[in-house]
């Protein structure tokens, strides 16, 4: 299971293809990406093999912002359907999640009783409550906080608001995420292995923060808007 991001020119595509070739390690039943793109089809997803993604990919999109996933199946069998990315029922949220929401049948009575589900994952919840936060406030990074704050559990979270193509959102609790910063473009990874390609720089990112990433600068936060600062380390490059 992983998680890879990109935010910067065209190179969407390739920089999360191969992201998540050097995740294959970590073991996934499947796999998928969404890349924010206006003209049509932008979500691809697999049972089984990268091979078998890069395959179903439509080689002729362009775009600017994108995120990856491969899947350890803990609620609900390994399937297109329950593959990430996944969306809000209007599609203007998407996201990917490695980790376990312990709370989430709670969340859904609490919250979602009236929403239809097209998947058996912990994580759909997740991005069925982005979605209904954002129409209370009409602020991405407010809903975002606040749903975190909800959470029980595991998650490194990637989500991109198809209405803005300047910010990836990244969220982090118990499993590992690290976000990469390069030179009019930054990366996102559950594993630095995943971008070493493209940059060395990374900043560690602790549990309850997330990130707001942007093509030229990152915004670290705690849950409760509070910025905080952060050096960039040098990941080793193992030979
Ligand atoms: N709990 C989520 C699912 O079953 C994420 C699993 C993972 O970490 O890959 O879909």
């Amino acid at each position: 299971c992983g998680i890879v991001g990109y935010i910067g020119l065209n190179d969407t595509k390739e920089v999360l293809l191969n992201g998540l070739e050097k995740l294959e390690y970590r073991g996934y039943d499947s796999a998928g990406i969404a890349m924010l793109n206006n003209n049509g089809k932008n979500l691809f997803k697999v049972k089984g093999r990268i091979a078998a993604l890069r395959n179903k990919v439509d080689n002729t999109i362009q775009s600017t912002m994108g995120i990856g996933h491969t899947r350890w199946a803990t609620h609900g069998v390994p399937s297109e359907e329950n593959a990430h990315p996944h969306q809000s029922a209007s599609a203007r949220f998407t996201l990917v999640h490695n980790g376990v929401i312990e709370n989430y049948q709670d969340l859904k009575k609490e919250y979602l009783s009236d929403v239809s589900f097209v998947s058996e994952t912990d994580t759909e919840v997740i991005v069925h409550l982005i979605e209904r936060f954002f129409n209370k406030h009409q602020d991405t990074a407010e809903a975002f906080r606040q749903v975190m704050s909800l959470l029980k559990g595991s998650y490194a979270i990637a989500m991109i608001d198809s209405e803005d193509e300047d910010t990836l959102y990244i969220a982090k609790n118990k499993s590992p995420l690290l976000v990469g910063l390069g030179d009019g473009f930054n990366v996102v990874a559950s594993d630095a292995m995943a971008t070493l390609k493209v940059t060395d720089q990374y900043l560690e990112i602790f549990d309850q923060e997330i990130v707001l990433v942007n093509r030229s600068f990152v915004e670290v936060q705690k849950l409760n808007g509070t910025v905080v600062d952060r050096k960039p380390y040098t990941a080793e490059i193992d030979a």
